[in-house]
């Protein structure tokens, strides 16, 4: 089960993505790359596909902040992979997209 702030932030993220589903197609969601479960692949360069993927998502400003206040999430959140959102150093070279 998870913690109650990771929980409540999860909700609020799952509502927001769920917002934006209604009008345009979410990448980790509707198919971009099949599997979807590339977002949490073991292979770097399926994380790597699905990292570049988010770059069209209505959500990434939001997803990323998620995922770097929750490094201990797996997988890929908003563009970044999770080395990426627990290395403060990669960060800062994905800020401009
Ligand atoms: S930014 Fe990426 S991981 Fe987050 S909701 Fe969009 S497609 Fe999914």
């Amino acid at each position: 089960m998870m913690p109650g702030a990771l929980a409540h932030d999860w909700r609020a993220l799952n509502n927001l993505i769920d917002h934006y589903g209604q009008r345009q197609p979410i990448p980790c969601r509707d198919g971009y790359i099949e599997p979807s479960r590339t977002w949490t692949s073991e292979k770097s360069a399926e994380r790597d596909a699905a990292a570049e993927a988010c770059g069209d998502c209505p959500a990434l400003t939001q997803c990323r902040d998620y995922g770097i206040t929750h490094p201990e999430e797996s997988g890929v959140y908003g563009g970044l992979t999770d080395i990426q959102r627990r290395n403060p150093s990669h960060n800062r070279v994905k800020e401009g997209q």
